[in-house]
């Protein structure tokens, strides 16, 4: 029953507590508090020192399967060029099995090293899974559905389920079905996805949405990028009817949004859609340092947390950040929104992201009960504000699991 005792502590139920103490059992925090004079001291006490001991990060949105392709995209202002450059890569990907296995590996074992406890991983595949289970890092697998023909929809569906069917999820993996974004998946595949899960009591979800302004030239007027790209791939489907509206819309009108979605990117949304997510109790998940890099655009941080949408936090893949460091994305967060508290994007990188991926009464706070996947970030001297100095941008260097893995 080890007793540890730190600068600090943040359980982020509850305002950071300094000079702390903290005692867990078998996997599981049991008490923790702050020191005063005199307090009883376990006679194995570890004493940690200067360190801000907070719960594993959540990174809500990332894709491990493409961890083979870092560095082969440099920063573009040309979102369609690199979509374009990823879909040719994907097709090589066959060509690289071994490599994309063991930058797999990899990848875990970085997103650990940079204090990430839970992932919200999207694979075309499958093949994370199982890589996920033997490094013990907690994820929803969700198994992402693209298909734009509605003649395609039934049989992809059957090949999704029989894919999940022969993977078997575990405690700390669990697998679920996500369409990719409006412009590559038909409504009948929408229609398909959310039938499937609305009975599921997991159910969770995710939809890349409102990324690119091609995008929303798509939904709005059948037009632009998306389009071409389509035909180009002999993916058009003459069916579609262009809904006219923008994606929030679009979706809310096919059932599709609710509070078990994660909405990925929103870059473009304005302030009504925001307000929709919102009240659709969904969660926004903003990739930061992903959309400046493809050229996506920049998320209007700000206005993310104004409208009061529940906003979480991930790399997206190494094909276009260039690590897994979620404390990078926060210090971009704060980057772009200097005036926020840094309490809500400290949230946004844990209990956001846990409550999203349905994890949360395991990890995301500092709770009696919960699993002691914790980290312990050294900190540079004495430091007035703990989590400001969290989101000043932190170093793998910096964070060690307690207790050490
Ligand atoms: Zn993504």
């Amino acid at each position: 029953m080890p007793q540890y005792r730190a600068a600090w502590l943040l359980p982020i139920s509850q305002p950071p507590i300094r000079d702390a103490w903290l005692r867990t059992d078998r996997g599981r925090v049991i008490a923790f508090g702050h020191t005063r004079p005199g307090d009883f001291t376990a006679p194995d006490e570890i004493d940690l020192g200067d360190v801000a001991v907070l719960p594993g990060l959540v990174n809500a949105h990332t894709h491990l399967e493409l961890s083979w392709m870092r560095g082969r995209l440099p920063e573009t202002d040309d979102f369609d060029g690199w979509i374009r450059r990823i879909i040719e890569l994907k097709t090589e990907s066959a060509k690289h099995g071994a490599a994309v296995a063991a930058a797999t590996d990899e990848a875990i074992r970085e997103a650990r090293a940079f204090g990430t406890a839970v992932v919200g991983d999207i694979t075309n595949s499958l093949a994370t899974s199982r890589p996920l289970k033997e490094h013990g890092l907690a994820a929803v697998v969700f198994h992402e559905l693209l298909g734009f023909r509605s003649e395609d929809a039934a049989r992809l569906m059957q090949e999704a389920v029989a894919g999940l069917q022969s993977e078997p999820a575990s405690d700390l993996v669990r697998h679920t079905l996500a369409p990719h974004a409006p412009y590559s998946v038909s409504p009948a595949l929408f229609g398909l996805i959310r039938a499937a899960l609305q009975h599921d009591p997991f159910g969770r979800s995710s939809v890349h949405l409102g990324e690119s302004a091609a995008e929303i030239e798509f939904l709005k007027y059948g037009t632009g990028p998306c389009r071409t790209g389509l035909e180009r791939m002999g993916k058009w489907d003459p069916s579609w009817v262009c809904p006219q509206s923008g994606p929030v819309e679009y979706l809310d009108r096919m059932g599709v949004l609710d509070d078990r979605v994660l909405v990925v990117h929103g870059v473009h949304f304005g302030e009504a859609e925001l307000k929709r997510v919102a009240a659709k109790g969904a969660t926004l998940v903003t990739c930061p340092r992903g959309n400046i890099r493809t050229g996506a655009g920049t998320p209007p941080i700000e206005e993310f947390f104004d409208s009061g949408v529940r906003i979480a936090v991930g790399t997206d893949s190494l094909a276009s950040v260039p690590d897994l460091n979620l404390f990078a994305e926060l210090e971009e967060m704060r980057r772009l929104a200097p005036a926020l508290p840094a309490r809500l994007l400290v949230e946004s990188a844990t209990i956001n992201g846990a409550r999203a991926l349905g994890f949360d009464s395991d990890f995301g706070t500092i709770d009696s009960g919960k699993r002691d996947a914790l980290i312990a970030v050294q900190l540079d001297g004495y430091v007035p504000n703990v989590e400001e100095y969290l989101v000043s941008g932190i170093e793998a260097s910096q964070i060690s699991w307690i207790p050490p893995s």
